[in-house]
Parts: C-alpha cells; sequence; structure tokens
C-alpha cells in the first residue's frame, strides 16, 4: 500500500527545537545535551529534544507544587476538573491523526494501530478518568471510642490528592500509556510531571501543549524529556514528588522502588511479563491461531502483556502449529506508515540487537525455529518475526521477556502440566486460556497466577477492567473505578461533640 502522507502539521512539530514544557509554557533546558529522535522504519533522525538535567527536573518540579500548593486545580470544583479533561478528550480527538503519526514516526508502529490505540485509546481513557474526577468518596463511620465518658463522636474519611506525581512512561505506547500515568493523578486533583521515554517523548510534549489548551492551569501538567539514568532518577530522588507512577521494565521498576523506599514515597508499578497462553484440546483452533497471532505480534510483540509462551495439549499442537507457521511465514514487513505491513520495524536499533541477539542464541542452542519473511532493504530496525518450537527452557527466550515479535509453542501432555509452566515465572501480568468447556473456564481461572486471564481472548483491555501485575510484574492496578486511590490519601476525621 502506498505510504500514508505526512500532515504539514507533523512536519511542523518534528521540526520544532523542542524544550521542555513547564508552568504553561514551552521552556529552554538548563542542560545542553540533546537527545535523537529515530524514525524506526528508516533509521533517519526526525527530531531532537532536551536532555534534562537535574535543575531542569527542579524547575517543573517547583512549578508542580507551586501549583499544588496554589490549589488552583485540586480546590477546583470536580465537575469543573471533569470538563476540561473532557476538553482535553476532544482536543485529541480534533489532533488525532497528528498524535498517531508522531506516534508511528518515532515509534515505528503500523499507523492503523497508532490511530486505534494511541490517539483512539487515549481519548477513551482520558474520557473514563475524567469522569472518576467527579466520584471521589470518603465514608462515614460509627465509631466506639470510650472516652471521655459520655463523649460522641462523629466521624468520617475523606480523600485527597496526594501532592506532586511523577508520570514515568516507557516506549511502547507512548501515548497510550503516558496517558494512564497522568490522567488519574490529574482526575485526582494532583499536579504533574511526565517524563516520556527518551526513545519517544514527542507525543507527551504535544498532549500537555493540548492540555493547557483545555484549561489545564499552569504548573499542574509539566513535560520534562530526559535520560532515565538522567531526569528520570532525578525526578524519583526529588523531595517534592509526592508519588511515582511508574510503567517500564522490571529492573528499572526494582530500582524506583528502592529509591522511592529511602524517603517512603508513594510509588505503583506497571512492569514486565512473559505472558502464558494455555490451549486445551477441546479449543477452537482458528480462534486459537487468530487471537494468538494478535496477542503475540501486535506492535511486534513490545507490548507488556504480549503472548509471548504457548503451552498446547498434544491433541492440538500439529494444528495450531501449522497455523501459527502460515501466519509467522507469510506476515509482510514494512514501515508503519503503510497501513497493509503486517510487521513493523521495532523501536530502536538497541532493541533491534537485544531480540536479535536472543534468536541468535537460540539458534546456537539448536532451538527449532520458524523464522518469517526478510526484513525489508533500505535501513530500519526490523527483525523477522520467529515462532520458536517446543524449546528447552534452558533457551534465555523461553523465560525471559524478549519485547519482540517472537512466541514459542510448546506441546504438553495434559491440562495440568500446561498450567505448571505456565505458572512457573517470577512473571505475573497476564496469561489466557483456550477452551470450549464452560468448566475449565470458570475453575482454571483462580489457579493461574496473573493479574489478568483472558478466556478465549488476549491483550484486549479496557479502562473499567482493573490491570496490573502479580510477582514482579508490578505493584498496585490501573484503570477501573478505584483508579484514583492510588493518587489520593485518606484521611479520617473524628469530631468530639
Ligand atoms: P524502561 O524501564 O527501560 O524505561 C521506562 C521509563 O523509565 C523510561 O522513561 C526511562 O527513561 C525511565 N527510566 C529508566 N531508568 C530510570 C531510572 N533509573 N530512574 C527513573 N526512570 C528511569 O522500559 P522501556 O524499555 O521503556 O519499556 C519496556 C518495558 O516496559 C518492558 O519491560 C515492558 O514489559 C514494560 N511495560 C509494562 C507495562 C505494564 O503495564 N505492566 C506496559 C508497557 C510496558
Amino acid at each position: 500500500m502506498p505510504l500514508t502522507q505526512v500532515l504539514p502539521d507533523v512536519q511542523e512539530f518534528l521540526a520544532r527545537p523542542h524544550g521542555l514544557y513547564i508552568a504553561g509554557q514551552w521552556v529552554a533546558p538548563n542542560a545542553e545535551g540533546r537527545l535523537p529522535v529515530f524514525n524506526p522504519a528508516t533509521g533517519a533522525v526526525i527530531a531532537t529534544t532536551a536532555d534534562a538535567s537535574p535543575h531542569d527536573v527542579d524547575n517543573a518540579v517547583k512549578a508542580a507544587k507551586t501549583s499544588f500548593d496554589g490549589g488552583v486545580w485540586r480546590l477546583m470544583p470536580p465537575a469543573q476538573r471533569e470538563r476540561i479533561l473532557l476538553r482535553l478528550a476532544d482536543l485529541v480527538e480534533r489532533d488525532a491523526e497528528i498524535l498517531a503519526q508522531l506516534e508511528t514516526l518515532e515509534q515505528g508502529k503500523s499507523i492503523t494501530l497508532s490511530r486505534i490505540i494511541e490517539s483512539g485509546g487515549a481519548q477513551a481513557w482520558i474520557r473514563y478518568v475524567a469522569g472518576l474526577s467527579t466520584k471521589i468518596v470518603g465514608q462515614s463511620l460509627d465509631v466506639s471510642i470510650p472516652l471521655p465518658p459520655g463523649a460522641r463522636y462523629t466521624t468520617y474519611t475523606c480523600k485527597e490528592p496526594v501532592g506532586v506525581v511523577a508520570g514515568i512512561i516507557p516506549w511502547n505506547f507512548p501515548l497510550a500509556i503516558g496517558v494512564w500515568k497522568v490522567l488519574p493523578a490529574l482526575a485526582a486533583g494532583c499536579s504533574v510531571i511526565a517524563k516520556p521515554s527518551e526513545i519517544t517523548p514527542l507525543t507527551m510534549l504535544k498532549l500537555a501543549e493540548l492540555a493547557t489548551e483545555a484549561g489545564v492551569p499552569d504548573g499542574v501538567f509539566n513535560v520534562v524529556t530526559g535520560r532515565g539514568n538522567g531526569a528520570g532518577e532525578a525526578l524519583v530522588r526529588h523531595p517534592d514528588v509526592a508519588k511515582v507512577s511508574f510503567t517500564g521494565s522490571t529492573p528499572v521498576g526494582k530500582s524506583i522502588a528502592r529509591q522511592c523506599a529511602t524517603r517512603l514515597a508513594r510509588v505503583s508499578l506497571e512492569l514486565g511479563g512473559k505472558n502464558p497462553a494455555i490451549v486445551l484440546a477441546d479449543a477452537d483452533v482458528g480462534q486459537v491461531v487468530s487471537g494468538l497471532t494478535l496477542a503475540g505480534f501486535l506492535n511486534q510483540g513490545q507490548v507488556c502483556a504480549a503472548c509471548s509462551r504457548v503451552y498446547v495439549e498434544a491433541p492440538l499442537f500439529d494444528r495450531v502449529a501449522q497455523g501459527l507457521q502460515d501466519v509467522v511465514t507469510t506476515m509482510s514487513l514494512g514501515p508503519g506508515m503503510d497501513a497493509g505491513a503486517q510487521i513493523n520495524p521495532l523501536v530502536s536499533a538497541a532493541q533491534q540487537k537485544k531480540v536479535q541477539s536472543y534468536l541468535d542464541t537460540a539458534t546456537t542452542m539448536g532451538a527449532d525455529m520458524v523464522m518469517g519473511r526478510d526484513v525489508p532493504d533500505g535501513g530500519g530496525f526490523y527483525v523477522r518475526p520467529a515462532l520458536v518450537l517446543n524449546p528447552d527452557d534452558a533457551v534465555p527466550l523461553a523465560r525471559e521477556e524478549v519485547f519482540g515479535p517472537v512466541m514459542t509453542l510448546t506441546r504438553v501432555a495434559s491440562a495440568e502440566e500446561a498450567l505448571t509452566r505456565a505458572n512457573d515465572t517470577p512473571f505475573g501480568l497476564a496469561a489466557s486460556l483456550w477452551t470450549t468447556s464452560l468448566q475449565a473456564a470458570m475453575a482454571f481461572p483462580p489457579r493461574m497466577q496473573a493479574g489478568t486471564i483472558w478466556v478465549n481472548s488476549h491483550v484486549m483491555i479496557d479502562p473499567n477492567m482493573p490491570f496490573g501485575g502479580m510477582k514482579e510484574s508490578g505493584m498496585g492496578r490501573d484503570f477501573g473505578t478505584a483508579w484514583l486511590d492510588g493518587f489520593t490519601e485518606t484521611k479520617s476525621i473524628c469530631i468530639r461533640y
């Protein structure tokens, strides 16, 4: 298919000398360093952004704290906050194609996916969370305090915004996950500093500009760009950051949790996964193959909940393997701006190298691999998709998070073996079960160790469905009606009369 034409507004945005977004305006960074933003389809530099210094981060935190302490947002009537956030969703809808193109150009994913999940998903999640602004409730409590004799008490709780929140964002869904990190904090009345990934910073900068246009007061939504071990660490260590809301890799999540523990800053962590699918002998093979294709290869497998391990009961193994093999060997590879390409480049040269090295190691260890089509000529961070059949657990890609278009398929003798092997991982983000048996659909999910279990589906999310990890996949849940709890403190008020 012909490449999607880059809009003039997108070209104009890319050409800007991006600064930091602090207190409602573009601010030149104190630091001189610039970070390149690459187009993964070509390897060309398409923009540069600031590599914020600790001094820059301090300026952003000061702006956020000033706005928080001044009460310009947290004390605003909730219905007014809700209206402003709904207006932000409308502006994202107005600029949806600009945001989608920016996302494909900086991240590499298909423009179709950018339209549906990045700019489309951003609108849906902003609207959902905007509505929560007006649903913050406390409780009135009956108490039995005995002293002094004869005294009576009325007690109640209220929820207050936690303070200044740092939202730290990964590169796989920069706009959608950016919304998940920033918007619940805003809905709760917090002031925020967003730190997008240094690889994919552009859409968060655009979102901050839209937030000001929507009426979010200056200083309430700030963006600092920069490296994780620079701007990211400075944010996490800053004494005026009350809460860190992080999505990213497990090792970085652990180090952030350690930092937060030193000053008991609040922290929520959405981390990595090595997500299994269990296919029982009574499953619908067509549904399994199409469902797992999406679950394993969407966004080139760069999805935290992606299905990367499939355990199939023996009677169905050959048919599922043949179906997935047919898919993997025929998927077309091309740039994200080609809406017809089924596999697009990975996000960066480093990610390409990492995934390729997992595949090379597996080949060296003699793994049985089915490889997809050759990568296109002309540069770009492509990796051929791969299906690995019955790998030994010693092969690293069988147990570690690869975050690429790689799926393992393993024959098991029984449903119990599948369950044991599926749970045998330090991760616990998501899992799926494929079956036509109501009995199995009811009995298995409670025994599967993951924060989300899909039956006859995988990787489908909704703002009303809590999402997050067990074990080393994280702490806390995003989405759902309790989403704002992580951005509020409960205060008890006890009145004697
Ligand atoms: P990453 O951990 O390398 O980086 C994430 C963010 O943290 C980036 O903004 C980075 O600059 C910043 N960062 C890095 N080091 C830091 C430090 N020491 N202090 C503060 N900030 C720091 O992750 P990534 O490579 O961008 O994203 C891929 C990972 O994210 C995968 O492991 C994936 O599973 C995970 N992920 C999880 C979810 C989920 O909801 N559970 C969703 C998407 C991605």
